[in-house]
């Protein structure tokens, strides 16, 4: 089935046509309704014609004429853990200021899982990543363990240029729930088997054992040059700057889990401003996951200083993302979490750029509701308060895709 029904360019041609006199305007107005019309959208009721007299030459604006450009690729930002005070811990202990507060769009979901109020993360990147409520532990299946189609399989289908990035292993619960359908997050070899059946552009994490020293004695680094990969890892070096764009890129940046930061892993950064720069390379729009994966870990360990470490290089990445997008201007940027862990809280005795009293309510995640914040065309539709899953469902319409009948 074709889903590309509502996506097309004259949304963008639009920006660009002159308006030369006043008296045209009823007749573009026309125009642009029947062309809003042809998507079968319920925009044309915000549709509002310009009130201005002035016989100069003018160029609507698609926001305030109620067709906002969609967007051409997608970042989605991941803060695992990072609730309201590990985003507050950041901002503190960074002077009071923080990149995120770059994004003017700020809403909020509910992350509860389909079998538990508190979400683990596997249900959580099920939710944003397949749009349904699933049971704690699923890795894109739902409640009946069967495999949903992800966004990132979405963005496949449809030609688009995919990417993942995580701090984690990248068969850990978050960036594998994008491209792998297991029943249970600890099938961590089934995990990196399903990274061969998805074309995923370009993709950086750690966990090479689980490709390369398998119970099944499989290389799957091996297959997965055969099937057309580059294949880098922590053992030839760091990171490189740049990669050749001929062929989709894979690094592995640890054997099991990558460092923390503070013990000096440092990849997050070069590791998002180089996939950006191969996903816009290969000239089709994209589609991107970037998991700042132990700001959870730190929540886990009941440890301030783990969580601000790895909130503020988190923020760092956020900061490269939305240069990218104003430069690019085509690009959503979408940035949560999946949910709070640690029942983290800052008491008295913390002070501004010193955040020294942060106590914990548990060594789990919490139930709290989850800020999201947006950027770029279609950020408006992340405002209000919204279930996890409607993540997918804006991303889903802000592509202009159409959820395909199970
Ligand atoms: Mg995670
Ligand atoms: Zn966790």
């Amino acid at each position: 089935m074709k889903k590309n029904i509502c996506y097309s360019r004259k949304d963008e041609s639009l920006h660009t046509v002159q308006i030369g006199m006043s008296v045209l305007r009823s007749a573009i107005f026309t125009v642009l309704i029947s062309l809003v019309g042809a998507c079968g959208t319920t925009k044309q009721s915000t549709v509002v014609l310009p009130t201005s007299t002035k016989m100069q030459v003018e160029t609507p604006d698609p926001v305030t004429m109620g067709i906002a450009k969609k967007p051409r690729n997608i970042i989605l930002m991941v803060g695992d853990g990072m609730g309201i005070t590990q985003i507050t811990a950041g901002l503190y202990e960074n002077n009071n200021q923080l990149n995120l507060e770059r994004c003017k769009v700020i809403g909020l979901h509910k992350p509860y899982a389909g079998n538990d109020l508190v979400t683990d993360s596997a249900a959580a990147a099920t939710s944003f990543a397949c749009g349904v409520k699933t049971y704690n532990g699923a890795i894109g299946v739902d409640m009946d363990t069967m495999p949903v189609k992800t966004i990132l399989e979405y963005a496949e289908d449809n030609e688009l240029a995919t990417g993942l990035v995580a701090t984690s292993t990248i068969i850990h619960a978050t960036p594998a729930s994008f491209v792998a359908h297991q029943p249970k997050r600890k099938m961590y070899e089934e995990i990196a088997a399903d990274f061969l059946k998805t074309d995923v552009d370009f993709w950086v994490g750690g966990g090479k054992k689980y490709f390369d020293r398998r119970a099944d004695k499989k290389n799957l680094l091996n297959t997965l040059k055969l099937k057309g990969y580059n294949v880098g890892t922590y053992l030839e070096g760091d990171l490189p700057t740049s990669v050749s764009q001929d062929k989709n890129y894979a690094y592995l940046t640890s054997d099991s889990d990558p460092l923390t930061k503070a013990a000096g892993r440092d990849y997050l950064v070069p590791a998002t401003k180089l996939s950006m720069n191969f996903l816009e390379n290969r000239g089709k729009g994209f589609f991107l996951m970037i998991e700042g994966s132990q700001i959870d870990w730190g929540g886990h360990a009941n440890d301030s200083d783990y969580i601000i470490s790895e909130m503020l290089e988190f923020d760092e990445a956020i900061g490269e993302v939305l240069d990218f997008a104003e430069k690019d201007g085509e690009t959503l940027v979408i940035i949560t979490a999946d949910h709070e862990t640690g029942g983290y809280a800052i008491n008295k005795g913390s002070k501004m750029g010193e955040i020294t009293t942060g106590t914990f309510t548990s060594d789990y995640h919490t139930a709290d509701l989850i800020p999201v914040f947006a950027y770029g065309p279609g950020a408006e539709a992340f405002a209000g308060f919204y279930e996890n899953t409607a993540i997918f469902d804006k991303m889903m319409e802000a592509f202009g895709w159409e959820v395909e009948v199970r």
